[in-house]
């Protein structure tokens, strides 16, 4: 087992993985930007290292600044949490390089995921349904019509390199292909450094379905469930649980045992999200992540199972101690993404909280990098806390969610608190009516041309 991990990310997530740590009885280095001095994964590591001025593109981006740290500090292993370099090959290559034990896939699995054209093909080949769509990137408007032309309108353009909904478009209309192509391709050059595009049918409400699995490198591989993230804003999620209301035993089975014989045909090991559309029953692949996800606690609440824990055991070489028949679920889980934010028009509002209190009590977790006096910076992601809940059924987990986001006491700054409980109050919610259109009646009417109106 590892003696030392330094975890090459911030908030709430390096605190997530310095609890792992604690309870496998690993030391653990932060690493942070001078924005996060007086931070608490900082405070909570065993020792730390500033790794440059707040702008991430000069600390938690720097690999260099990073492999230096891991190698003065003397840690045998670096878990990334999501975000930042969580899905750079790269960095995983110069950490195998530099002997320091990468948390996470193989770089070539990563690459492989990383580019969403291949992996389609790639999971398309390994028994997955797909959406119909462009076998690769698609350069000319001309070909992005011929492909639509031959799989009907709507359809969705999507970034080759695409993350966090960047660099999508939705098109109806063949002539409204040629500038949807081009905003596409700039946004995705912009956002990714690669302006390469695919195209594939667009869905109007589909749901979010995805799939948990751990693989060890022995070649144990087991999922742990699915997890419905159909609560969306901007094509972010908002709102996950796990299980979901849409999934029969029968489908759960199936997408189970597809998505283990599709990961264990490119060799997947650690931790690793397949994402899907489910529609009208029907569901198609959409991508692999390959690193911990944010709404990964919901997974942890009704499996029992740490996934934090796990990948770094796997990585060390154990193999996993289970099998896929011991893997059970009880209950239901929620989790909201709290986030510093304003709840009606969804501007950032980064600034001072002055007091902040979350209640616990029975079937409630909270995984936040927050306190009283402490700063959310306008530098990173918005979201200052995760709160979790878990009750015998979705009823319960409901009703443990609403009474915690009432007690909820963030002051300072706005938070989307009372958009979680706008959500949970609506009639669709409680029935589990949801798809990826469901937040589009919080949201006002999006003028054409507009960010909103972008997808
Ligand atoms: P990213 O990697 O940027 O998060 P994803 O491929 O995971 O992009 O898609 C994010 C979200 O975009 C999905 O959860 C869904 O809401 C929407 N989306 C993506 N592809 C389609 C599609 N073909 N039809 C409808 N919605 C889609």
């Amino acid at each position: 087992m590892f003696k030392k991990i330094l975890i090459a990310n911030r908030g709430e997530i390096a605190l997530r993985v310095i609890v792992a740590c604690r309870e496998l009885g690993i030391k653990t280095v932060a690493v942070y930007s001078e924005a996060d001095e007086n931070s608490l994964h900082v405070r909570f590591a065993d020792e730390d290292v500033c790794i440059g001025p707040a702008r991430s593109a000069d600390s938690y981006l720097n690999v260099p600044a990073i492999i230096s740290a891991a190698e003065i500090t003397g840690a045998d292993a670096i878990h990334p949490g999501y975000g930042f370099l969580s899905e750079s090959a790269y960095l995983a290559e110069v950490c195998e390089a530099c002997h320091i034990r990468f948390i996470g896939p193989d770089p070539n699995v990563i690459r492989l995921m990383g580019d969403k054209a291949r992996a389609r093909r790639a999971m398309k080949k390994a028994g997955l349904p797909m959406l119909p769509g462009s076998d690769g990137p698609v350069e000319s408007e001309e070909k992005a019509v011929k492909v639509a032309w031959d799989i009907g309108y709507p359809v969705i353009i999507k970034a080759v390199a695409g993350g966090g909904g960047r660099g999508m478009r939705v098109v109806r209309l063949p002539s409204e292909m040629g500038a949807a192509l081009r905003t596409a391709q700039r946004e995705a050059e912009a956002a990714f450094g690669v302006g390469d595009v695919y195209v594939e049918k667009y869905l109007e409400n589909p749901r979010h379905i995805e799939f948990q699995v751990l693989g060890d490198h022995h070649g144990n591989l087991v999922h742990l469930g699915e997890r419905e993230c159909s609560i969306q804003r901007r094509h972010q999620k908002l709102l996950e649980e796990s299980p979901s209301l849409a999934l029969t035993d029968k489908i759960r089975r199936k997408m189970g045992s597809l998505v283990v014989d599709a990961a264990k045909a490119v060799q997947y090991t650690n931790a690793g999200t397949f994402e899907f559309l489910l529609d009208d029953g029907k569901f198609y692949f959409m991508e692999v992540n390959t690193r911990l996800q944010v709404e990964h606690p919901v997974t942890e609440m009704v499996t029992g199972i740490d996934i934090v824990k796990e990948q770094i055991r796997i990585a060390a070489g154990e193999r996993l101690s289970f099998k896929q028949s011991e893997v059970t679920f009880t209950g239901h889980s929620i989790e909201c993404r709290i986030n510093a934010e304003d709840p009606e028009t969804f501007a950032p509002s980064p600034g001072v909280i002055h007091a902040f209190s979350v209640p616990g009590g029975p079937g409630a977790r909270i995984d936040t990098f927050a306190h009283s006096e402490c700063t959310v910076s306008p530098y990173y992601d918005s979201m200052v806390a995760k709160i979790i809940t878990h009750g015998r059924d979705r009823q319960e987990a409901i009703a443990r969610m609403r009474r915690t986001l009432e007690m909820t006491v963030v002051d300072g700054i706005k938070t989307t608190v009372p958009l979680h409980l706008k959500i949970l109050a609506e009639p669709d919610f409680v029935a589990g009516r949801l798809g990826t259109a469901f937040m589009e009646r919080f949201v006002p009417k999006a003028k054409p041309g507009s960010l909103a109106a972008a997808v």
